[in-house]
């Protein structure tokens, strides 16, 4: 090898190695930037997760002290609602719509009018 090929080859090794120098820096920039992203919103579901626990102590407040109800009545109901997918699990799986109660025929997850009759879908107020 030629005194000038070895030095074309050290050049192209060089530039590949620069670019991929290049392409690493910015994958790790772009890495580092989701991650803040995720960062963030973990931080705004976790206040949202406090507001919630903080409103629906209140409300749990209002109905022992205004309506008499207690700690296992509530522990019952919580249980209860774990159960409606099958499973005392902690959560409640998202479940499909189900069928028109008005032509039977298969609801659509996001319509609030059934596509096949134009009735108005039930409204199901705790869906998954
Ligand atoms: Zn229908």
């Amino acid at each position: 090898m030629s005194e000038h090929e070895r030095i074309a080859v050290m050049f192209h090794e060089a530039l590949s190695s620069a670019t991929s120098d290049y392409s690493a820096g910015l994958a790790a920039e772009q890495a580092q930037f989701a991650a803040h992203r995720v960062e963030d919103e973990l931080i705004r579901m976790q206040a949202d997760i406090e507001r919630l626990l903080l409103i629906t102590e209140g409300l749990w407040k209002v109905l022992k002290e205004e309506h008499g109800y207690d700690d296992d009545e509530l522990v019952r109901r919580v249980l209860e609602v774990d159960l409606k997918d099958g499973k005392i699990d902690g959560k409640v799986a998202s479940q499909k719509p189900g069928d028109c109660p008005h032509c039977d025929r298969p609801l659509s997850q996001d319509r609030r009018y059934c596509l096949y009759c134009g009735e108005p879908t039930p409204i199901e107020l705790f869906s998954r």
